[in-house]
């Protein structure tokens, strides 16, 4: 059923407990977490506590949670107090584009100059 935890996916363990991670926000419906290789000063992950794929699969089935996710991006940044210099919030989506796993995430970058386009 959409949404439902997936076994062998990393993130859902991270949910559940039973992977640890750097929590720095918990809500009823997203998690949000230091990223193990961070690639700037702030660079968290923030994803929904339901499984989906990829960010648009997500707002598909679920168009409030992806509201839930947006919104949580924006608080993380705020505490890190990145939003005053900006920061980036991104949706690596496609093996193509660098998504290695496969439970919807938001990165969220900031703390550093953030070149555009992205390399
Ligand atoms: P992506 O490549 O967009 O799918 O992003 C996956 C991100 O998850 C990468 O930036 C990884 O560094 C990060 N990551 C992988 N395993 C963990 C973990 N156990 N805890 C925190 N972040 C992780
Ligand atoms: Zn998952």
């Amino acid at each position: 059923m959409a949404g439902e935890a997936q076994a062998d996916c990393l993130f859902c363990k991270i949910v559940s407990g039973d992977v640890p991670a750097t929590i720095v926000r918990e809500t009823a419906t997203t998690v949000a977490f230091r990223d193990i290789n961070p690639q700037a000063p702030t660079h968290v992950l923030v994803i929904p506590r339901a499984h989906y794929p990829d960010a648009a699969t997500m707002a598909a089935a679920d168009p409030g949670l992806a509201a839930d996710l947006l919104r949580e991006a924006g608080v993380v940044a705020s505490e890190d107090k990145v939003d005053g210099t900006g920061y980036r919030v991104v949706f690596n989506t496609g093996t193509g584009a660098g998504q290695t796993v496969f439970h919807t995430h938001a990165h969220v970058l900031g703390g550093r100059g953030l070149e555009w386009p992205p390399g």
